[in-house]
């Protein structure tokens, strides 16, 4: 029997975050990632449901209903675009309201490898995250980084908690 049998767990995960903060790119990274094989969440046989929005967090009008379900949520922000670190606090007043009392969050600076560009320090979203008890890491769709280490994290919580 291989190890996919005894560990066929399914958890529904969401990415939220303002627009253009890289949310799809990230999915399409840990997808890819998956996909190759070889990693954590493809060898203990997690199946993450993994729920991207399209389009309606530009209004921040994700239905509600959406939250509900979800046991995990990766919330991002962009290193490079100071307004989607600032509606992050909106993002988790929204989260409280309608996410289950004990979904696991995690805060996501994403376009790390935007150096250059970069106007929020690692520091200010590590002290965000800590304000609200939540683990922070940079990451990046582009080059990878951080990527399959975020969902790791997410799935070695969820499984902890199953
Ligand atoms: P979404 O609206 O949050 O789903 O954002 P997208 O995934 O569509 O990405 C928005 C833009 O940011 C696209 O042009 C991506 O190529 C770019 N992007 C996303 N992630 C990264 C990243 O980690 N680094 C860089 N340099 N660009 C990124
Ligand atoms: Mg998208």
């Amino acid at each position: 029997a291989s190890v996919n049998e005894y560990f066929d767990i399914s958890f529904k995960v969401m990415l939220l975050g303002d627009s253009a903060v890289g949310k799809t790119c990230v999915l399409v990274r840990f997808k890819d990632g998956a996909f190759l094989g070889g990693n954590f969440i493809a060898t203990v046989g997690i199946d993450f449901r993994i729920w991207d929005t399209a389009g309606q967090e530009r209004f921040r009008s994700v239905t509600h209903a959406y939250y509900r379900d979800a046991q995990a949520l990766l919330l991002l922000y962009d290193i490079t675009r100071k307004s989607s670190f600032d509606n992050i606090r909106a993002w988790l007043t929204e989260i409280h309201e309608y996410a289950q009392k004990d979904v696991v969050i995690m805060l996501l600076g994403n376009k790390s490898d935007m150096a250059a560009e970069r106007v929020i320090k690692h520091e200010e979203g590590q002290k965000l995250a800590k304000e609200y008890g939540v683990p922070f890491m940079e990451t990046s769709a582009k080059t990878g980084l951080n990527v399959e280490l975020a969902f790791h994290a997410i799935a070695r919580e969820l499984t902890q908690r199953a």
